[in-house]
């Protein structure tokens, strides 16, 4: 069968969505062509010559496009199965089938969408496949993908690969909760090993673990590494471990930065005690520099993600967020798209079982996958919007973290009607390694990545 399978967003990485499923389908004869939509084009011709289209949704953002490639798609491809997978699938699925498409899988998709390629029914497939080594074969090279910038300007290339699935953990805004519902399953380690190998003789000289949470399996995680760093001491690599994972395994740290670690993304989210507790991250603010304060004696760098807008935040807890950043000394290490962040709500998201939450939010809007919310305070959506603005043209204007920064240090405290304390270079911390793609997966996508994926469709 002639397979096209599509990737419309995966964070400026070669897409594992992609080279997994390919790998697979490949191995029982079929032809599949990939196509990432951040770096190539549809066909202007011959959509109609597959039998299956394939439309990777690990992410909000890529889901976003998705929905407006699907019309023109569906026209196309009259005839072709259009089958859309992954962690964002499932919860859009009334969306996506009144857009055309034919069958909608999850995160665990591959035995269905092999089944389908047999002619048999997608539920003909075992629920899990084994998992191989994905064939990336057809993707462009890994040069065109996200880079990692030293502090010292070294740049280097990445391969990006995963050791497992899903995650033990229900925090409560997470997309991933209602589809794998605590529960995460490790990829077999000769896998992994052989897909790092393929990206290394690639060129890759640094790997990024896609895993949700790098430590769910830490003796999987250990051994692994040993068995990398053995094999190429040269490549180092960074892991998104969460908060309250840093503390626990503290220990372990030190052996992280013996095999290459160089930085630890974390999805600290908030600073306050209250708006954690909601989101039942399972850590406190305190908690998050007692995790900067571990990262950085063992020698590696902590790299915080946050979700500062909630229905929550007031104009008094953003400015405090800001403070508690430069307390840290992570000016340096927090992307700036990652302070102007706003809660997503999905469908099925675990945040709507909160009691009277449910009765904050304005009904299901497809325009943005998700429940809109107001703030009680409009001045907070207006400084959001500020600071998002401000954000996009800081990145075109090449403005670095601290500039950056020092802007929305001033937008929110002029804000929140505050005098706007003196912010030093001083205050910036140590320099930090930087993907050029900066990490966030349920953000609203902004103008560029909508254009740009809009232009290879
Ligand atoms: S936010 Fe992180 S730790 Fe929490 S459920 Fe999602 S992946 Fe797991």
């Amino acid at each position: 069968m002639k397979v096209l399978l599509i990737s419309p967003y995966e964070l400026g990485r070669q897409p594992h969505s992609l080279a997994h499923p390919a790998a697979l389908l490949r191995a029982r004869g079929h032809e599949v062509v990939l196509i990432d939509l951040t770096l190539g084009a549809l066909p202007r011709s011959g959509l109609g010559d597959f039998q299956i289209i394939g439309i990777a949704l690990g992410m909000h953002t890529a889901t976003r496009i998705a929905v407006s490639l699907l019309p023109g798609l569906r026209r196309k491809a009259p005839g072709a199965r259009i089958v859309c997978y992954g962690v964002y699938a499932p919860p859009n699925a009334a969306l996506l089938q009144g857009l055309g498409v034919d069958t909608v899988l999850g995160p665990e998709f591959e035995g269905a969408l092999l089944a389908l390629a047999a002619g048999e029914t997608a539920t003909a497939g075992p629920a899990k496949v084994t998992f191989v080594t994905p064939d990336r074969a057809g993707l462009p090279p890994l040069t065109r993908y996200a880079h990692l910038t030293l502090p010292d300007g070294t740049r280097k290339t990445v391969g990006f690969v995963e050791a497992s699935r899903g995650c033990k953990y229900l925090c409560r805004h997470c997309p991933l909760v209602p589809v794998y519902e605590g529960r995460f399953r490790a990829i077999a380690r000769e896998v992994v090993i052989s897909d790092a190998a393929q990206q290394i003789a690639a060129g890759a000289t640094h790997l990024s673990f896609g895993d949700p949470d790098f430590l769910n399996g830490p003796t999987h995680a250990l051994r692994l590494l040993a068995v990398l760093h053995d094999r190429w001491p040269h490549v180092t690599f960074d892991a998104t471990i969460k908060i309250s994972h840093i503390l626990t395994y503290k220990d372990l740290l030190p052996r992280l930065r013996e095999y290459g670690g160089l930085f630890i993304t974390s999805a600290a989210e908030s600073f306050d005690d209250a708006v954690l507790g909601s989101l039942d991250k399972g850590h406190t603010g305190e908690d998050i520099g007692r995790a900067v304060a571990l990262v950085r004696a063992s020698g590696m760098a902590l790299a915080p993600t946050f979700v500062p807008f909630t229905p929550w935040t007031t104009l008094e807890d953003y400015c405090d967020l800001l403070v508690r950043v430069r307390d840290l000394g992570l000016i340096n290490s927090v992307a700036g798209v990652q302070l102007t962040i706003r809660l997503l709500i999905p469908a099925g998201s675990y945040l709507l079982r909160i009691p009277g939450f449910r009765e904050r939010l304005m009904p299901f809007a497809d325009t943005i996958l998700g429940y809109p919310w107001a703030s009680p305070d409009p001045r907070v959506d207006t400084l959001q919007a500020r600071a998002q603005a401000w954000v996009e043209q800081a990145g075109h204007e090449g403005r670095g973290r601290w500039e950056t920064f020092a802007g929305l240090w001033r937008l929110a405290h002029e804000a929140a009607g505050r005098a706007v304390p003196a912010l030093t270079r001083g205050d910036a911390g140590p320099a930090c390694p930087q993907l050029s793609e900066p990490w966030y997966c349920c953000a609203e996508p902004t103008t560029a990545q909508l254009a740009r994926c809009a232009a290879g469709a």
